[in-house]
C-alpha cells in the first residue's frame, strides 16, 4: 500500500482530533510536521506562511494554534512572557535557550527526570508535569550575539 501523502494524513489527524478540516489548519499543521525540531511563534509562522504565498492573518493563526494545542497536536512553550513558542507534539524533552540568538536546543536527561520525581516524593507531592528551560549562551560561531557589543 502506498504511503498516504501528508495532506491526506493531516486531514485524518484533524478529523480524529474532532476538528473541522480547514485550509489554514492543514497548512499550519503541515509546517509543524515538516520541521519537527522547530519552535514557532505566531509571528514566525506568519513569515513561513507568507513565504509560501499563504494569506493567513495573525488572528487566524492564533486561533488555529489554540485549537491545535487543545487537540494535543502541538505543544505550547512559554519561553518568555512576550510570545509563546509552539512545536509539534513529541515525546517529553526540555530546552536550552540562547539568550543572544534565540537558538533552542532540545535535550532529555534521565537523571534530571528522576531527580524531580525524588524531590516531589520527598514533599509527598504527586508530580504531574514539569517545565525545564535553561537560559544562557550557545557559544556557536554563527550566534547572532557574537558580533554584538
Ligand atoms: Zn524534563
Ligand atoms: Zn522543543
Amino acid at each position: 500500500m502506498a504511503t498516504k501523502n501528508i495532506k491526506q494524513k493531516n486531514i485524518d489527524i484533524l478529523k480524529d482530533a474532532g476538528l473541522k478540516v480547514t485550509h489554514s489548519r492543514c497548512k499550519i499543521l503541515e509546517i509543524f510536521q515538516s520541521s519537527p525540531d522547530e519552535h514557532y511563534t505566531a509571528d514566525k509562522l506568519k513569515d513561513c506562511l507568507d513565504d509560501e504565498g499563504e494569506k493567513i492573518g495573525l488572528a487566524t493563526i492564533y486561533r488555529v494554534l489554540t485549537q491545535l494545542e487543545m487537540a494535543d497536536l502541538i505543544q505550547k512553550n512559554n519561553f518568555n512572557e512576550n510570545q509563546s513558542a509552539y512545536e509539534i507534539k513529541k515525546s517529553h524533552h526540555d530546552h536550552l535557550i540562547c539568550t543572544k540568538c534565540g537558538d533552542i536546543i532540545e535535550f532529555t536527561n534521565n537523571d534530571l527526570e528522576k531527580l524531580q520525581e525524588t524531590i516531589s516524593n520527598n514533599y509527598d507531592f504527586t508530580l504531574e508535569s514539569h517545565v525545564m528551560t535553561l537560559f544562557g549562551r550557545c557559544n556557536k560561531s554563527n550566534c547572532k550575539g557574537k558580533s554584538e557589543k
